[in-house]
């Protein structure tokens, strides 16, 4: 069934969403997730697998896409939206034909930039993956589609392969990572697929793999199985309609964590804690933060899931700093 294997290979995809990645990633992906045989051949810029008529990836060549501007925007939902030259020759060259089916039957595809060339020293050729688009539409005179990032309903299409409702949340929620970020979900413009109980356990999974189960501001760790001390914690809370994207979540011990809900302490853009004159005026005894002024916290490895700041700038004002 080409579908299903198109649909399982793109949710594979999706979780690198963001990262950036040798070629042997793209080339020998089998080396690195054994059930699939490549996500691009790094050869052409669109990818055709011989068992499908549409294509599976498509690379953008030289340097990195954000250099220019105009040709790589984000929209006002934060979705990407990006040109994109085909191979010379129109719509009658074959690869071009398979971008052109994707964009008539709405089926999307792969994106990847090329970041650094094959001569670089340290590296060699790297790409950042985009994650999954949509194209939407193609221009016979300046002969380029437009590609823009993959939009809701048409990722829990996607995602829907996978059966396990948290990962396929894990999924939704990495692949965002390309997107800008934006602090609030808007509900209405958004149906899941993935109930609330399991989508809330989706994010609390990814927040504390990320941070390896250890609260930022004090390092505190248990983990003995399931059994974890750590929480996951909104900046922006749920009932403030705060977005469970991965880059509004920090890993806290549960006194840091009801401390940071209740504006005891926030953090600055440079994530570093500060603490709220409440401090000062509460009865004290062993509480964890009177030390911690101006300490820089724990961030997780994957650059890509640190707070944003602009998650922290919602809770500072919102809790009286500044
Ligand atoms: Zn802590």
């Amino acid at each position: 069934m080409p579908e299903e294997l198109r649909a399982k290979i793109l949710s594979e995809f999706a979780k690198y969403t963001g990262q950036i990645k040798p070629a042997a990633f793209f080339k020998w992906t089998h080396r690195y997730i054994p059930e699939i045989d490549r996500f691009h051949n790094l050869i052409t810029g669109i990818f055709k697998p011989a068992w499908s008529g549409y294509a599976l990836c498509i690379l953008i060549k030289q340097g990195s896409i954000y250099e220019d501007k105009d040709e790589f925007v984000f929209l006002d939902d934060g979705r990407w939206l990006m040109t994109y030259s085909p191979r010379k020759g129109g719509l009658e060259i074959p690869d071009n034909v398979a971008l052109a089916n994707c964009m008539q039957d709405k089926v999307p595809v792969g994106v990847i930039a090329q970041i650094t060339p094959k001569t670089h020293k340290k590296s060699g050729s790297t790409y950042q993956i985009l994650g999954l688009g949509i194209v939407t539409d193609y221009n016979p005179i300046q002969d380029v589609f437009e590609i823009q990032s993959i939009d809701w309903d048409t990722l829990e299409n996607v995602t829907s392969i996978m059966k396990d409702e948290e990962e396929r949340y894990q999924v939704q929620l990495y692949a965002q990572l390309a997107n800008e970020f934006r602090p609030f979900v808007k509900e209405e413009l958004v149906t899941y697929s993935v109930s609330a109980p399991k989508r809330e356990a989706s994010f609390r999974k990814v927040l504390l793999q990320e941070y390896q189960y250890t609260c930022a501001i004090c390092n505190l760790k248990f983990k003995l199985d399931n059994l974890v001390e750590a929480q996951a914690v909104h900046i922006v809370p749920k009932k403030e309609n705060g977005t469970d994207d991965p880059r509004n979540g920090i890993a806290m011990c549960r006194t840091h964590h009801w401390a940071f809900d209740n504006g005891i302490f926030s953090l600055t853009n440079n994530r570093e804690i500060i603490l709220s004159e409440k401090i000062y005026q509460a009865e004290l005894s062993n509480f964890p933060l009177v030390e911690m002024n101006h300490r820089p916290i724990l961030l997780p490895q994957n650059e890509l899931i640190r707070p944003h700041s602009e998650a922290l700038t919602w809770h500072r004002n919102y809790h009286g700093f500044c």
